[in-house]
């Protein structure tokens, strides 16, 4: 307290006149004083250069003209004359300065000037009603106003004035309100204020003793950018009710400093002073900045609205926030941009995707921005807070993740969860698995018999039929696996999931939230690894792609259906849960040992946030579904169907008619490619036929069984399921081809090595080229390295 020096109390002064940079005429000289605003646009101008001290010349000004050009640094830079309107300068001019207090060359002056002027701070106060602002502006100020117990005691702005560690520092105590939107008079006055005052720094007071409610405020602040820090006020109760905060941790998720205090006593103001000033000098730095990840459908409309903005190439309004409003329908954001040539377009967009995005939620646009945002706040709470007052609210979103993120039953329920994703995957898929198979059996004989004998019919039978078909039989497993996915992302289940897993996933230095990606990547690799985007940190986010291809993808689920059903039929769900888990077993390993190398352990803290739980509309199942269908059809018709009749091709030619089927593969060309690669590959003991099986499965895994369909066909004319033909294969010393550990280990080869170049190339693209060249070469000595050791070690064993 004795840091603060009370001084005359300055009641609603107005804020003395200030000199912006658009009122400069044209062909004069000043100095950068201050930039105020925030966000986007704050950022852009102190990169242009625009900080304290910088001489700006105005090179075209004329009234009305817009944008408005200087000269700084040797550049000439053009800006909006709302953005010259933010930056506040003194003149450089002869008779600027007429009150000749100062006596010196105008230089001098001003950097007097700069200097006074520069170590006045704006704050404003900001946060509910009944959370100590006034008590806080009291202590500081040393003024008397009323302290209430009931909102609206404040109805217009106080400002007082006083002195800390040289600084003077203009305080204003906004009225409470519990968010920023245009839906009470507080509000409204709020949201104006902060828009016109454009105050240096927001202090925004907290009640400790009910975060959540207090903290959704907070979250609003957050997407408009500002300079702020968060005084915990009333932690005295905090204590009191046997609660403990990490206050680091949190401060760190949100992004802004957070400071303790007691305002009833005055504990803790002296720091939130020093940090105040703190802030306000690195002010001029380019600071981080967090925001809320509101989900992809969420931030896809936002993208949409901002790009509409954008195209006017006017970054000053293309703020996240100024987007995310006009999602929500404010009608001061939508007043404050109708000056805009595209206005109208700007709001049809918001509209429309509005629309949709209820559509998508069936709530209104308000209930799923707020829900979203106390997902954020729930999630920082629950791994910070540790409330131990008993009167919590029994809802059953509370009850549910009570025991749904339990410490020691969330683990076991969540492998419950997947066990039974992997094992309806089976049972409930064998059925129309079967059907498609018979009638692939059904439609190759039929081709066979009626077509006459000869090349095209070969390639009909065994290139399309077996070659497609037996990629098709898999659609209805994979079906299944997709739909668990969405049912699981739907819910709300997936964050509690990657909730229950971030303390593990931390250990290999991966973030919580890695594991969305994961789940997604049991689908496919390639969207996967286009939801790292929801991860903030480019490490986090490097080490989730390069680790998503040792994710098992459902293009593998058809080798593993097929071996598993062909040469593991007792333990199917539980053999194929253990490749998926040493598939994410060699993904945080590898996590850990990159984080390790290459990024040395660096470390940040992000919100993970809890989601309400929803119901799964039927609507969005669907729509999931058949997106995934169709790509998959597609897929069948184009890749799968060329590759089929190529790797068909490859073993018809050259073509001996005295040959058997068998010795007719083996010296074509494919056969030729086998026996060339299979040296690499005899230690784990692959024929040549499982060797440019891998090759064909470099495009896509699925071709893996393609090819063996088109290699193993035996010498029969009937076309035979494929796992009895790899049943029935032998080597060349008659004995069997398979047993059931060489399947297995053929199966882990699958697993780990090279995804497939669709995933490659959406490396390539999300972490850069070397990432990709080093996914390609570490996947495939993984692979090698596993396979042979399990292989070698069972041999040894058995
Ligand atoms: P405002 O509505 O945000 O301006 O809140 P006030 O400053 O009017 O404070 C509301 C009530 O909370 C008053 O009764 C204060 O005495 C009390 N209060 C303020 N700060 C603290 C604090 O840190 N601890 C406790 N226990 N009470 C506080
Ligand atoms: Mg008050």
């Amino acid at each position: 307290m004795s840091q603060i020096d009370n001084y005359n109390n300055n009641h609603n002064t107005a804020v003395k006149e200030e000199l912006k940079l658009s009122d400069m005429a044209e062909h004069t000289r000043c100095v950068v004083l201050k930039v105020h605003g925030h966000g986007g646009f704050r950022h852009r101008i102190l990169e242009l250069g625009f900080v304290r001290g910088q001489e700006v010349k105005v090179i075209k000004n004329a009234p009305l003209m817009d944008p408005i050009e200087y000269e700084i640094m040797g550049t000439h830079v053009s800006l909006r004359r709302s953005e010259a309107a933010n930056i506040e300068v003194i003149s450089l001019e002869e008779g600027a300065h007429p009150d000749n207090l100062y006596h010196g060359t105008i230089e001098e002056h001003v950097a007097h000037e700069i200097k006074e002027k520069s170590h006045i701070i704006t704050v404003a106060l900001i946060g509910n009603p009944n959370c100590g602002k006034t008590s806080i502006f009291n202590f500081v100020t040393n003024l008397k106003e009323k302290v209430g117990n009931y909102s609206g005691v404040t109805v217009s702005s106080k400002t007082g004035q006083f002195y800390h560690n040289g600084y003077t520092i203009n305080i204003v105590d906004l009225p409470g309100t519990y968010s920023i939107t245009e839906f009470s008079p507080e509000e409204v006055y709020v949201q104006q204020y902060l828009n016109k005052n454009k105050p240096d720094i927001l202090l925004n007071v907290v009640d400790a003793s009910n975060l959540e409610r207090n903290l959704f405020l907070t979250t609003q602040l957050i997407d408009q950018n500002p300079n702020m820090l968060i005084a915990l006020n009333m932690y005295d109760e905090l204590q009191h009710n046997g609660s403990t905060l990490n206050v680091n941790q949190l401060s760190q998720m949100f992004g802004f400093p957070i400071i303790p205090t007691v305002a009833k006593n005055g504990q803790g103001i002296s720091n939130l002073l020093n940090a105040i000033i703190n802030i306000y000098e690195n002010d001029q730095q380019l600071t981080k900045h967090i925001h809320i990840n509101y989900g992809e459908d969420v931030e896809n409309a936002i993208r949409k609205i901002r790009t509409q903005i954008n195209n006017l190439n006017d970054p000053t309004n293309c703020n996240r926030f100024v987007a995310l409003r006009l999602l929500e329908g404010d009608k001061l954001i939508e007043k404050s941009i109708n000056t805009l040539p595209n206005y109208k377009t700007i709001i049809t967009t918001a509209q429309e995707e509005r629309k949709l995005l209820e559509k998508i939620f069936q709530e209104d646009i308000t209930s799923i921005i707020s829900e979203i945002k106390y997902g954020f706040i729930r999630g920082a709470l629950s791994e910070t807070l540790n409330n131990n007052s008993c009167n919590n609210k029994k809802q059953l979103r509370y009850a549910l993740d009570v025991i749904l993120t339990n410490r020691w039953l969330g683990i076991p329920i969540l492998l419950l969860f997947l066990w039974l994703m992997f094992q309806t995957t089976f049972t409930l898929g064998q059925y129309p698995q079967h059907w498609i198979e018979c009638f692939i059996e059904w439609l190759g004989n039929f081709t066979r018999n009626t077509m006459p004998k000869g090349m095209l019919t070969d390639m009909l039978v065994d290139g399309i039929i077996s070659g497609v078909g037996g990629v098709l039989v898999f659609l209805p497993n994979i079906l299944i696996l997709f739909l668990f996915i969405s049912l699981l992302e739907d819910s709300g289940y997936m964050a509690r999931a990657a909730f229950i897993v971030d303390k593990f996933m931390h250990k290999a230095g991966l973030h919580g939230k890695s594991f969305i990606p994961y789940i997604i990547g049991v689908g496919c690799s390639v969207p996967a690894i286009m939801a790292t985007r929801i991860l903030e940190n480019p490490k986090d986010r490097i080490l989730t792609t390069i680790t998503i291809p040792f994710i098992s993808c459902s293009a593998r689920l058809p080798v593993y259906v097929l071996f598993i059903a062909a040469f593991m039929p007792s333990h199917q769900g539980l053999v194929l849960m253990s490749i998926y888990i040493i598939g994410m077993l060699v993904a945080f390993l590898t996590s850990l040992i990159i984080n390790k190398v290459a990024f040395k352990n660096a470390s940040d803290q992000f919100v993970m946030e809890l989601p309400p739980y929803r119901i799964p509309t039927l609507r969005n199942t669907i729509m999931h579904m058949w997106d995934k269908s169709v790509m998959y059809l597609k897929k069948m018709g184009t890749l799968i169907l060329v590759a089929s009749v190529i790797i068909w091709a490859l073993g018809y030619f050259p073509h001996n008619n005295q040959a058997t089927p068998q010795q007719q593969i083996e010296q074509s060309y494919i056969g030729k490619i086998g026996h060339a690669i299979q040296p690499i590959l005899q230690p784990i003991g692959f024929d040549w036929r499982m060797s440019v099986s891998l090759c064909t499965g470099l495009a896509a895994k699925e071709m893996v069984v393609s090819t063996l369909a088109v290699l193993y066909n035996d010498d029969t004319q009937h076309v035979t399921p494929l796992n009895h033909k790899l049943q029935q294969a032998t080597n060349e010393n008659g004995e069997k081809q398979f047993t059931p550990l060489k399947a297995y280990c053929f199966l882990l080869f699958i697993l780990l090595y090279f995804p497939c170049v669709a995933a490659i190339t959406a490396i390539a693209k999300e972490s850069g080229k070397r990432w990709a060249l080093f996914t390609i070469v570490y996947t495939i000595a993984v692979a090698w390295i596993v396979s042979f050791s399990v292989y070698r070690i069972a041999l040894l064993i058995i």
